[in-house]
């Protein structure tokens, strides 16, 4: 079964702009799934889409086996997603900022796993230091862990190493990969062919809201 899937997605914005031309894709449970395509290829709106924070236009999206139209909410649960944003409560510490996030979801406090979360993320030394005093790759990182407070079997992530410097993404990626490792679907933006590569064991590219391909890593680049 997939973990997520569209058939013919379509999104066209007020004022016409057509952002998803009909996209049918499908990313299997447990997989690591970059979608990758230059500025302005679709890639936020597909994200927005499955976050809920834009309106499809047509076509059908099954999250987890629920389809977004008929059980919005169960598709949400199934998913965490982590913004482009670095938007922090800045005087939160990790520790308090998960619990908030755990309430908001309704975790019930025996089945919060707070401190293994900063652990997977690399933040367990920061549980009680203040949100300002991290770092951007430590500030999203803590994105990171807030988004699984849930236990979502989904993690969306766009961007996710859009203005971290180098030494920081080699931390961010092992952070996700750490969640992969643990059984969570990921599913990526990215504009770079390298990051998709050296991550994702399955490689979609759309361009101009259309799939241009989809296949295994390791054959996408056989035919690049
Ligand atoms: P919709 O209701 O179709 O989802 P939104 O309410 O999200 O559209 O968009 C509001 C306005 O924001 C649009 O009319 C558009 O002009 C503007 N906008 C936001 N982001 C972009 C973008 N990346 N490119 C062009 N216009 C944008
Ligand atoms: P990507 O994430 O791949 O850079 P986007 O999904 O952000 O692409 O944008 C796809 C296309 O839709 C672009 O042409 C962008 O300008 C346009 N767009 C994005 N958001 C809006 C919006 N709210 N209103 C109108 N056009 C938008």
């Amino acid at each position: 079964d997939a973990a997520l899937s569209a058939d013919g997605l379509v999104k066209v914005y007020r004022g016409g702009k057509r952002a998803l031309d009909g996209i049918s894709l499908s990313v299997p449970r447990g997989s690591f799934f970059g979608l990758l395509g230059p500025n302005g290829a679709g890639k936020s709106t597909f994200i927005n889409i499955l976050a809920g924070l834009v309106l499809k236009s047509s076509g059908t999206v099954r999250v987890w086996d629920r389809d977004l139209d008929r059980d919005p909410r169960g598709a949400k649960a199934a998913i965490g997603v982590v913004p482009q944003e670095l938007n922090l409560d800045a005087f939160f510490t990790p520790r308090e900022l998960l619990d908030v996030q755990a309430g908001m979801y309704g975790v019930p406090k025996s089945e919060r796993r707070t401190m293994e979360i900063l652990d997977i993320v690399g933040l367990a030394d920061k549980a009680d230091s203040y949100a300002r005093t991290l770092s951007g790759g430590m500030r999203r990182r803590l994105l990171v862990a807030k988004a699984m407070v849930h236990n979502p079997p989904i993690l969306v992530l766009d961007e996710p190493t859009a203005g971290v410097d180098i030494e920081l993404r080699q931390h961010l990626w092992e952070a996700i990969r750490g969640m992969n490792e643990q059984g969570t679907t990921i599913l990526l933006t990215t504009h770079y062919l390298e990051e998709a590569e050296q991550l994702c064991d399955r490689i979609a590219i759309i361009n101009q809201g259309r799939l241009a391909a989809l296949d295994t890593t390791a054959n996408l680049l056989k035919r690049i």
